[in-house]
């Protein structure tokens, strides 16, 4: 890791990180990006571990999507919008070498580990030559990463609850026209806090904080107050035009995802899936 950080150091915006490679050697192909160095995370063991720890829990830079699928933990309760998430990734061989903190740095907005870790409350550790800090997925969305910095951790956490995440492509398993992650915790059939975060719009996968005071305070098992707020969104979000679908088609089906999400999370919150 020190080598890493000093070679970063070193050569700053000459180099380029390069952990599953799905995103940047394809870059690197078109000719798009011309790294002179790569830096390969791909033997630093440390940033292999996928850890589970009383507030949620870590991923390493080097915790591929297969092994989010694959590993139990984020099949049903609070952090289920991950695997659901990781699984909807590609195909297999993206997801035995893609990244969840490469996809997160990569800030594609057709990601789909960016929705999931921002309603999951996510947060990046990034280390540098002159030490570390932790940044939430939401600020880090906003600004890009400092070339000269790492990062070796995503971490989530969130308060009991449950979560879901689901997109629509093309084909299974495609870059998202619309992908919603929801994280809820219910009282009864009351919603008490919300997380809602979209991706598949440009420019970036954000909250929105308005679907997500909509949520609070409301009955979401209840199909019709679903689908009130569901149009409030299609309403209120920004989509765009390309070679995916049209605007409105997106905010169309972002609705409809919406309630579907909602519903799948509900019923994980009641223990059922
Ligand atoms: C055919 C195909 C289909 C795909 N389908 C989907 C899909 O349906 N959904 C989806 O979300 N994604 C999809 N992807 C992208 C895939 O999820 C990538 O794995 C992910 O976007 C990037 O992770 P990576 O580990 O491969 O990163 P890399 O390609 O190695 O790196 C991506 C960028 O992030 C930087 N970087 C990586 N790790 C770090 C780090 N730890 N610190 C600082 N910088 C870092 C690199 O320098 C580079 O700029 C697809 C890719 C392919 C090739």
């Amino acid at each position: 890791m020190e080598d890493a950080i000093a070679l970063l150091d070193r050569f700053g915006d000459e180099a380029r990180i390069l952990a599953g490679g799905q995103s940047l050697m394809p870059l690197v192909k078109a000719r798009e990006l011309r790294p002179h160095i790569l830096i390969d995370l791909n033997r630093i063991a440390a940033l292999e571990a996928l850890e589970s720890e009383a507030e949620g829990h870590s991923l390493g830079a080097l915790v591929r999507h297969r092994q989010i699928a694959a590993s139990g933990r984020f099949e049903s309760g609070p952090y289920a919008a991950l695997g659901d998430a990781a699984r909807s990734i590609g195909d297999l061989q993206v997801r035995n070498r893609g990244t969840a903190v490469g996809s997160v740095v990569h800030r594609d907005p057709t990601g789909d580990v960016a929705p999931a870790a921002l309603a999951l409350g996510g947060r990046v550790r990034v280390l540098g030559a002159n030490g570390g800090r932790e940044i939430d997925v939401e600020s880090f969305q906003e600004s890009p990463p400092d070339p000269s910095e790492l990062v070796t951790h995503l971490r989530v956490s969130v308060s009991g609850g449950a979560s879901a995440y689901q997109k629509l492509g093309r084909v299974e398993q495609d870059r998202a026209i619309a992908g919603v992650a929801v994280w809820l915790e219910l009282e009864g059939e009351t919603c008490r806090q919300a997380r809602v975060a979209v991706g598949g719009l440009e420019p970036r996968a954000a909250r929105l904080p308005e679907i997500e005071s909509a949520l609070e305070g409301a009955r979401p098992a209840d199909e019709e107050a679903r689908r009130r707020i569901a149009e409030l969104m299609t309403r209120r979000v920004r989509a765009q035009t390309d070679e995916l679908a049209t605007a409105d088609y997106r905010r169309h089906v972002l609705g409809s995802l919406f309630e579907r999400t909602v519903a799948s999370a509900i019923s994980r919150h009641a223990g059922t899936r």
